[in-house]
């Protein structure tokens, strides 16, 4: 079987090692390794960051096969994707303010709060007041009817077999808002079926998410591809890697004299993993 994976980093920052890692997992076990920014959040993501993944990546020496993908310039698409759910009667505006939302209960890991569903209710009537007097809305999916249009879902992540998918816990997430006009969750399922994703190779801190898009793919059409959550790489006081950890960036690694041999034989050796 022919292997496609991806790379999709959100350009909110600099690479880092643990960047570097789960690109690595997806080169090393591909026939075709595709990159893809997922730029679509205008509020966090910055060209200067997308460059500066290129030239990172390219520094390391880890090449993708074929064209970039940048989900910024492709919003019809993820609109038309939006259209086909609308028309399913499984998306409503929400009025809410993120404030209000905040105080809903907690999340399951990886995911935003989980939306009590106020707006859920409203009547069309109200709905439209509200529109026609500008305010701001998201797009939220009604969880339990998509659920149950969906039926019995699944997918395979490698290391453990198939595995039931369950997304009800997310409740109604958010697929569009003002700011980000089509979510991580559409994009990502989009894109993956666009490019041809047959393994998708990724941290296991989205693993959960995972849930919600095998539910999107099954809404949509799309194939659901093989997963396979890696485990994330620690500091040596065993916390995660994250952007704000200047220190462990690439550019910092290559200021500071580190070779891309050196950074690619510690995940060959399983150093670093
Ligand atoms: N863009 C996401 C991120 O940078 C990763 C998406 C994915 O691999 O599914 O966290």
């Amino acid at each position: 079987m022919n292997i496609t994976t991806r790379f999709a980093p959100s350009p909110t920052g600099y690479l880092h090692l643990g960047h570097a890692f789960s690109a690595w997992n997806a080169r090393t076990r591909a026939d075709v390794f595709q990159l893809r920014l997922e730029d679509i959040d205008s509020t966090r993501c910055r060209p200067a960051f997308a460059a500066a993944i290129i030239e990172d990546l390219r520094w390391l020496g880890l090449a993708w096969d074929g064209e970039i993908r940048v989900q910024s310039a492709h919003l019809s698409e993820y609109q038309a994707a939006l259209e086909r759910l609308r028309g399913r009667g499984l998306l409503y505006p929400c009025f809410c303010s993120r404030a209000e939302i905040a105080r809903a209960q907690a999340a399951p890991h990886g995911a935003e709060a989980v939306y009590p569903g106020t707006c859920r209710h409203l009547s069309e009537a109200a709905r439209a007041e509200r529109m026609s007097a500008g305010a701001a809305y998201a797009l939220r999916l009604d969880m339990a009817a998509a659920v149950r249009q969906a039926g019995e879902l699944r997918f395979f992540e490698e290391s453990k077999g198939w595995i039931e998918a369950r997304p009800l816990p997310f409740g109604d997430v958010v697929l569009a808002r003002k700011d980000t006009p089509a979510s991580y969750h559409l994009c990502v399922v989009h894109d993956d079926a666009l490019q041809g994703i047959s393994h998708v190779i990724r941290g296991e801190d989205l693993f959960e998410a995972t849930h919600v898009h095998v539910l999107l793919q099954a809404l949509l059409e799309l194939p659901t591809p093989v997963y396979a959550h890696h485990r994330l790489l620690r500091d040596a006081q065993g916390r995660r890697l994250a952007k704000r950890d200047f220190a462990a960036t690439l550019r910092s690694m290559r200021a500071a004299g580190v070779q891309p041999r050196a950074i690619l034989r510690q995940f060959e050796e399983g150093i670093a993993a």
